[in-house]
Order: structure tokens, then sequence, then C-alpha cells
């Protein structure tokens, strides 16, 4: 099977192949109709799979241009990891002319506040700075129709458990949700039948 077989859009393919991307790997082959179906997903896998195509292409595939507020929310527990998150969906969503904004901390909230008064499809957080976003009211996350919470065993090692459960009061409950992580805790399974719809377990 080749990305060309799946049921994504033109624009989608010419940006994955402008990256090679031709072949999909096992976590993406796995985890794509799943996500293109609007189902949700749990997902064992670890760093260098291709797990952050397999769920950057179903969510870029969904977003609407057109809609003025943020339709998708990407969870990481590092600044790091939403950086890489947040260049890899520019990257497939250039044809789609898809904008993705980084909420992290360490950088200016003043700066965040004005990005996220213009258009921004994608939103791609660290836990903290996004609450802060939240308390003071300077998101709205009430288009997020999507949510994926990638490296969820990273999450809540570093202490943001309380944190996540938080977010997940403020996004609308018609959503489909993503969890991604390279262990399958008990913190994670819980969460997963707590926040998520009957998700498809896969394991790498
Ligand atoms: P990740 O597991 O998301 O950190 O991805 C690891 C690396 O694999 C990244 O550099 C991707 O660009 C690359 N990659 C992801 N999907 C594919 C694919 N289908 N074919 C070739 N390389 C890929």
């Amino acid at each position: 099977t080749l990305f060309k077989d799946y049921a994504l859009s033109p624009k989608i393919i010419r940006a994955l192949d402008d990256l090679n991307l031709i072949i999909p790997t096992d976590v993406q082959h796995e985890t794509l109709p799943h996500l293109l179906n609007h189902q949700d997903v749990l997902v064992k896998s670890q760093t260098g799979s291709g797990k952050t195509a397999a769920f950057l292409i179903p969510v870029i595939e969904h977003l609407e241009w057109e809609e003025k507020k943020p339709q998708s929310l990407i969870l990481a527990p590092t600044r790091e990891l939403a950086h890489q998150i947040a260049e890899e969906a520019s990257l497939i969503g250039r044809h789609k002319r898809i904008k993705a904004i980084e909420i992290v901390g360490k950088q200016p909230f003043k700066k965040q506040k004005v990005a996220l008064s213009q258009k921004q499809h994608i939103i791609v957080a660290t836990p903290g700075r996004l609450l802060d976003h939240i308390q003071k009211e300077t998101i709205d996350l009430s288009a997020i129709n999507c949510l994926i919470i990638d490296e969820a065993d990273r999450l809540f090692d570093m202490g943001f458990f309380d944190q996540v459960y938080d977010i997940l009061e403020h996004i609308p409950k018609t959503r489909v949700t993503g969890l991604f992580s390279a262990t399958l805790s008990h913190e994670i399974n819980e969460l997963a039948s707590a926040h998520m719809k009957e998700p498809t377990q896969i394991e790498m």
C-alpha cells in the first residue's frame, strides 16, 4: 500500500511526495484508516516509527482552510517536540496553506496572544502554557474537533497528569482523540477509558 492508495486529497499526496514519503510505515498503515474515519486510537509506538506523520496526515486532511478558529490541538511534553511537530505540520500542510502555532513555555506570552488572534488551524502545545492561555481566555478551543496527545508516557512522567485532565475539560467532547505513547501504563489506560470513545488499540 502506498500513501496515494488512501483517501487523501491531492494536496496532501503532493506534499508527502515533496518530502519523499511514499510508503507508509507500519504505525502509519495501522493508524491512518481509523483517524481518517474519525475513530479514536490508542497507539503504542516508539519515536522513529513515523508516528508524527501517522497523526498529522489525518489531522491535516480534515482541516477546513476557511475556518477561523483552531480545529486541532496537539499536546506534547516538551518545547522541542512541539517545535518538531509544528514544523512537520507546516510541511505536510504546505499545499493546503495550513498554519500551525506553537504554544509553549519560555516564549513571550503576548506574542502568542497576538498570533492566537489570527487564523491558526493547528495548535501544538505544552500543557503549562496552554493552561495559561485558557485561564486568561486568550485562546478559543470551541472548534477543536481533533485532539492528539503525543508521548503521553513522558507527559505523565514529567508531572503533567493534572494539567492534561484540566485541559480535557476545556475541549469539546465531540472530537476524535488519538493518544500516542511508547508504553501503556495504568494511568494511560485510565485516561483512555474516561476520555476516549472506544479507542482501537494499536501496538507496534
Ligand atoms: P517520528 O517517529 O515521527 O519521529 O519519525 C521519524 C522519521 O521518519 C522522521 O524523520 C520522518 O520524516 C520519517 N518518516 C516518517 N514517515 C515516513 C515514511 N512513510 N517513509 C519514510 N520516512 C518516514
